[in-house]
């Protein structure tokens, strides 16, 4: 259970969630440092309302080296229209702005990874501040979340929106139907490899229905991945009744991470030889990747085998691999 004694949030928005129409302003944290003594971290927010019905809260930038979520939100924040609206869209394309900022996963500030910071604690770090300020106050107001990743700097994922299998079947159901109108190329059951802390977890557990992607990676976009992000956002809206128009249709394949066997890991650091590519077909037992020993010469490779069949999914970006580091993920078709 929270903690009922909480305090205020520390986070001061100055566009008001309630009242109709477009607005633009910034979610403002106080953040007294060195080059500022009475300085703010001042995350840009829209919200456009129209009228009764659902809200969804839109978000990007939950890792800050991540950038099709900021491209489809920042150019949706600039072009939607109340009148094309029933009910309410939150949008915060860059949500741990000073990670976004950096270019980096983490906040320079408190190296805090977002979405391993929930629920937060408003008398915490920086990044806690914002992840508080989130379960406290934005998540409540949502109907829907659609939350944007990618793969950083550091993965690359075959083009996916997702959601998570969940105890209650009927939230559960209407997740899967928002990924289905998304539209990406493939549409993913997803297993966390840790979900304590993380946003999804907070929003589900809230009863929100909460989808997310990922859209490639390698710390920058596609002109594809920011289309598909962009039609993606729109989609969404539509499904939910909250945008005019029809949901553009789109084919996708559905894929399943059914157990940990998807997941391989460098048990040793070097420099990385992929033998498969994003979307290609791996038995178990085919090496997926290889470990060359940088010391010296002579020596013989380490083969990271897969543990499944499947579809590769996801890959290790960096040339250079360290020891713990994610390889590869697989998935199968459904
Ligand atoms: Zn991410």
């Amino acid at each position: 259970m929270r903690d009922l004694t909480l305090r205020p949030s520390p986070i001061s928005s100055t566009v008001d969630f309630l009242a109709e129409g477009v607005q633009h302003g910034f979610l403002r944290l106080p953040y007294s440092r060195d080059d500022s003594a009475w300085g703010s971290v001042m995350i840009p927010v829209t919200v456009v309302k129209n009228g009764k019905g659902p809200t969804a809260l839109l978000t990007g930038g939950n890792h800050g080296d991540e950038y099709e979520g900021p491209i489809a939100l920042f150019d949706l924040a600039r072009t939607l229209k109340a009148e094309d609206v029933t009910g309410r869209v939150i949008i915060v394309p860059a949500m741990n702005y000073p990670a976004f900022l950096a270019g980096t996963r983490t906040s320079p500030i408190d190296k805090g990874n977002m979405n391993r910071s929930f629920p937060g604690a408003p008398d915490g770090t920086v990044t806690q501040k914002i992840a508080d300020y989130f379960q406290r106050t934005l998540l409540p107001l949502a109907d829907i979340v659609l939350d944007f990743h990618s793969g950083g700097k550091t993965l690359d994922f075959l083009p996916f929106c997702a959601a998570h299998i969940l105890p209650d079947k009927a939230q559960e159901a209407k997740a899967f139907d928002l990924v289905s109108a998304f539209g990406a190329p493939w549409s993913m059951k997803m297993l966390e490899i840790d979900a304590v802390g993380m946003y999804d977890t907070a929003a589900e557990e809230m009863g929100k229905i909460f989808v997310t992607t990922e859209l490639g990676g390698g710390g920058t976009a596609t002109a594809k991945s920011a289309r598909i992000a962009k039609t993606g956002v729109s989609n969404v809206l539509r499904a939910a009744g909250i945008l005019k128009g029809a949901v553009e249709s789109a084919t996708t394949t559905w894929l399943d991470m059914p157990d940990e066997n998807c997941f391989s890991f460098a048990e040793d650091a070097g420099l990385i030889e992929p033998l498969f590519d994003l979307g290609d077909q791996v038995k178990k037992g085919e090496v997926v990747a290889r470990i060359y020993p940088i010391g010296r010469t002579g020596v013989r490779p380490l083969d990271v085998a897969a543990k499944m069949d499947g579809i590769l999914a996801a890959r290790h970006f960096p040339g250079l691999v360290k020891a713990g580091d994610c390889v590869s993920v697989l998935a199968v078709e459904t």
